[in-house]
């Protein structure tokens, strides 16, 4: 039997692959989100509906069903109506339905022009919404999913892909207690191989399985645009009662970005005096000297913001990739033996700023397809089964009116665009007649640091704004220090000899953990990873402008541990 795996990790180096444990299930799903989770009750559902016993195995690198997930977030509750038609009086955490929303061009640091009603696209519109704690809903999914007999395993990282005879047939956990240098420790555990007929792919936004399962299985061989990526970074605050208004959503574009640098920032009142705030910043941007997190930290100053945390309390902050390239960067949703679904394929409608619902929706589609294949006893092509039914649902539907939004950003920066967007949006529905697209990845974009401006950020008043350390800090993040290092270089060298000379090192900046840094050791330079630092965003592996840096899950549990995000 010809055995390979799609990644070959440090942690299997003296693990013997017929040591492992195997385990067989019905179906095996990677990633506790809304779409993995959707995936599994679904899966449960149809499963009670057909009078079949099912056996799901849902593994989640997090320590906690919850505890890696942030989002901004607005929720569009219509997967969710789907799937859980009487989840009202299930005790949801949707309690705080959306009461305004407010629009801001920030023309600089002291102000902003609200934008009136009727100029906001459409979409944007969030009446009928409700703001939520993502990792809250995920926890609430988890229990649910777990009351019907779906095993969940969370502190289990799916580190590799079982390939059996060009089939994905499953895939191995995480070891536990491999030392830094490879060596096992005491205590060493070896990661599980967990089999099933089939296996859905649910790690969200740029997944370390699913950027192998890509190259391995060519699914952007189809053409399209390669996938385009933000990074957004978040905090809670508790603030002032007086100052808080429950359901209120506040975005804003403009300052402190240039009109060429797409992003802008979300302030949300949710429950409890608690404002979930963020900016989100697209991974195009060109200049090597923009630094996300000073970004976001100065926005928070601009008194249409400072209006709300000022006297407040920061309690939690965070950052996490998103993806933006929408319907023309979706690659190939199957292959055989696996399934892609929710971010992990790129399903997040940009003009909506949304991508929960889709998520949540697309891993039902997933399981349906799943559980006809189970059903079938001949032949049966899940894959053509799953793209039919992304197809004919809404979610394609929302995706493909979407098309042109981030093109559309992309190709005029945010002030011109704004008004096409909003006539692409709100006159025609998205359903103008062309298809804009954005071939060139958002790794390429960066200009030489000579050429570039140099951009000056204020200092943290330790009030509104923090330094980046005392931010991680409040991200509860944590690593077994003694482990292989999971940002691995393909080239050690490229850091110090070919992106410091020609961009400054940009992993210095656009880190909002400080992972990377150049530091100076007996009178030489050096390039320092502080893994345990590492809150899972993604980016480095995105943005780095040599693709060198590969992002792989750490040992199991390790990482942020949100609360509430
Ligand atoms: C700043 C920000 C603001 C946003 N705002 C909104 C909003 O207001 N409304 C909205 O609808 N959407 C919003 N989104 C998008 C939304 O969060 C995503 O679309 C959604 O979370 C995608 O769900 P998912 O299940 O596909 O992936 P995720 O939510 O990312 O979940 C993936 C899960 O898989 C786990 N995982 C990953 N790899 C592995 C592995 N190898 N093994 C085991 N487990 C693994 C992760 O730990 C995580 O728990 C926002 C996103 C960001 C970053
Ligand atoms: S090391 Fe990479 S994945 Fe980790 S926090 Fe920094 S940019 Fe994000």
């Amino acid at each position: 039997m010809d055995i390979s795996h799609a990644a070959v990790y440090p942690y299997t180096q003296e693990g013997n692959v017929s040591e492992r444990e195997q385990m067989e299930f019905d179906a095996v799903i990677v990633g506790a989100g809304p779409c993995g989770l959707s995936a599994a009750i679904r899966l449960m559902q149809l499963g009670e509906a057909a009078g079949r016993e099912m056996n799901i195995c849902l593994v989640e690198k997090a320590a906690e069903v919850g505890g890696h997930i942030l989002s901004g977030a607005v929720f569009e509750t219509t997967a969710l109506d789907e799937l859980l038609p009487n989840w009202k009086q299930m005790s949801p955490p949707v309690t705080t339905p959306v009461t305004g929303d407010d629009f801001y061009f920030m023309s600089g640091p002291d102000g902003g022009i609200k934008v009136p009603n009727i100029f906001i696209p459409g979409p944007m519109h969030n009446e009928g919404n409700s703001i939520v704690s993502l990792g809250e809903l995920c926890k609430w999914l988890g229990e649910h999913a777990e009351s019907m007999g779906v095993n969940i395993f969370p502190g289990f990282p799916a580190s590799d892909v079982i390939i059996e005879e060009g089939k994905v047939v499953g895939v191995i956990t995480g070891d536990m207690g491999v030392a830094a240098d490879g060596s096992h420790k005491p205590g060493f555990e070896p990661g599980y191989e967990l089999r099933a007929p089939l296996t859905i792919f649910a790690e969200g936004c740029r997944g370390s399985l699913g950027k192998q399962l890509e190259s391995q299985f060519n699914l952007r061989a189809h053409g399209g645009d390669p996938q385009h990526y933000g990074i957004g970074i978040k905090e809670i605050w508790e603030v002032d009662p007086a100052k808080h208004e429950a359901g209120k959503v506040v975005h804003s574009f403009g300052w402190p970005l240039d009109s060429h640098t797409e992003g802008g920032g979300f302030l949300y009142h949710a429950k409890d005096n608690l404002v979930y705030c963020g900016f989100i910043i697209a991974l195009n941007y060109s200049n090597p000297n923009l630094n996300p997190y000073k970004e976001f930290q100065r926005w928070k100053h601009n008194p249409k913001i400072s209006q709300y945390l000022t006297g407040g309390k920061r309690i939690s902050y965070g950052a996490r990739a998103v993806n933006k390239g929408g319907i023309q960067s979706l690659p190939q949703l199957a292959f055989p033996g696996g399934l892609l679904a929710g971010c992990e394929a790129g399903f997040l409608n940009g003009a909506k700023i949304k991508g929960s619902h889709t998520a949540m929706k697309t891993g039902m589609l997933a399981a349906e397809s799943l559980f006809e294949t189970l059903q079938k006893d001949g032949p049966f092509n899940t894959g053509v089964d799953y793209l039919n039914r992304i197809k004919t649902s809404w979610v394609y539907d929302e995706l493909w009116r979407a098309r042109n939004y981030a093109p559309l950003l992309h190709k005029f920066g945010t002030v011109i665009a704004a008004p096409l967007i909003w006539i692409d949006q709100t006159v025609f529905r998205g359903k103008l007649p062309f298809t804009l697209n954005n071939p060139s990845p958002d790794y390429a974009a960066l200009t030489d640091i000579s050429n570039a401006k140099p951009i000056d950020y204020p200092m943290p008043d330790g009030k509104l704004s923090f330094d980046l350390l005392s931010s991680v800090y409040l991200s509860s993040t944590n690593h077994e220090e003694d482990q292989p290092v999971h940002l691995q270089l393909a080239d050690a060298s490229i850091p110090l000899e070919q992106n410091l000379p020609k961009f400054g090192e940009p992993a210095t900046r656009y880190c909002p953990a400080g992972v990377y840094e150049i530091v100076e050791e007996g009178g030489e330079q050096k390039f320092k990873i502080n893994a345990q630092n590492c809150v899972h965003c993604k980016t480095c592996d995105i943005k780095d402008p040599a693709q060198n840096i590969n992002w792989i899950c750490p040992e199991g549990g390790g990482g942020p541990n949100y609360s509430g995000m």
